[in-house]
Order: structure tokens, then sequence, then C-alpha cells
């Protein structure tokens, strides 16, 4: 098995979990020995969020996806932004809030959890007032913990201790967009995410009555 970040071994690692004997759980529950939190921060594309969260649903997985309403690379006011929280949870995944810190305004939109967005660690375990922050004690350690960020794992890839059931439980951070868009580097996937975007583009200037001849 090799630890290349795309979809294949996403699933590799997700099937591992379930050879490990873990189950997956939503912030709000637990942590409970077996319990795995998928968390998904969604920087930069709703369309890898969603290509990740039907290849949950396909294989059983939950996940809860961190939405941002501020983002500067998509729009979770628009059209397409309202069905993408539609879809994942048609999917039976949880939504809530990807924040730039200081601001966390919950809608109706949200479940009642955040995850902030490039927290600084004066405020990153603070516990909110009211909603949960999934980096607070009771969610975070840094033996429970494993993130992807800049397409690196800190610690090594998960899966082999998934599958021995080394971890009492996990909070796994998976960012889809360096999933769904392949590249031996991070620069490479979002190189390869902007091509992806480019069509995209074309095609909604064309939805927007907009000449391209
Ligand atoms: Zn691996
Ligand atoms: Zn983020």
């Amino acid at each position: 098995m090799t630890c290349s970040f795309d979809l294949r071994h996403y699933r590799e690692i997700l099937d591992s979990a379930r050879a490990g004997g873990y189950r997956f759980a939503h912030f709000g529950e637990g942590p409970e020995n077996g319990d795995v939190f998928l968390r998904h921060d969604v920087d930069l594309s709703l369309d890898a969020a969603l290509r990740m969260g039907e290849l949950e649903m396909e294989i059983g997985a939950t996940a809860t996806y961190f939405l941002m309403t501020e983002s500067v690379f998509y729009n979770l006011a628009s059209r397409e932004g309202a069905e993408a929280i539609a879809r994942l949870r048609a999917l039976g995944h949880r939504v809530g809030l990807h924040a730039v810190y200081p601001i966390a305004r919950l809608d109706e939109r949200f479940d009642p959890v955040v995850a902030w967005h490039n927290p600084d660690p004066e405020y990153m375990s603070v516990p909110l007032d009211g909603p949960i922050n999934v980096m607070e004690e009771r969610y975070f350690s840094p033996q429970t913990y494993r993130s992807d960020s800049n397409q690196r794992w800190r610690s090594g890839c998960p899966h082999e201790e998934l599958r021995a059931g080394g971890f009492p439980w996990l909070q796994l951070l998976v960012h889809p967009e360096i999933w769904v868009y392949e590249g031996a580097t991070m620069g490479q996937t979002m190189r390869a995410m902007l091509e992806a975007e480019r069509e995209r583009r074309l095609q909604q200037l064309a939805e927007d009555r907009i000449d391209l001849s």
C-alpha cells in the first residue's frame, strides 16, 4: 500500500479504520473507545467536498464537513453553495462552520460545531460559548489527532495504526481538495485543482450567458 494522497488511498484508510474495529462518530458524542471523528475542513472547493462525501456514503462512512461563509474561493450563499449543503446532508454527513477568528456566527445551515481556519495557538483550543470547538480538550490530544495539512502527515499516515486498532479514538482531519485533485506535492495538487476549476468557471460563464465565442 502506498500512502499517496488520492481517493484510492483515502478509501483504504477508511477500510483500515473499519478493519481496526472503529466506527464513525460525530462531534457532540463521545469520544468513546473506537470512535473516529472524520473532519473535513473545506478551504477551497465545494466540488471536492461533494466527491469525497459521495465516496464516504458508498462505503458507509459519515463525516462532518466544515464549510466557510467567508471563503474567497467559494460562495456558500450561492445556489451552488446551498445545493452543496443539501447534498452533503442527503449523503448523511454533518455540516459545521469553518470559521475565521474571531467570528463564529452559526445559523440554521450549521450544526453547533466550529473548526477555526488556520488557528493561532492562543485561541485554538478555547471552548466556545455554546457550540463545540473541535479542538477543545475533550476532542483533541496530540495522540488522538492526525491531519493532512499541506499534504503532509506530521505523525505519519494513520492507515496502519487504524488497521491495528492502535488509537483509542481518533480525530482525523482531511482536506478534500488534497485527495480529489492529484499531485505529488501540495503545489502540484493545487495546480491540478486550478485546471479543473478553469473548466468549471468556463461552464459557469456560459450558463451566465457570457459570449465565449
Ligand atoms: Zn497510508
Ligand atoms: Zn481551513
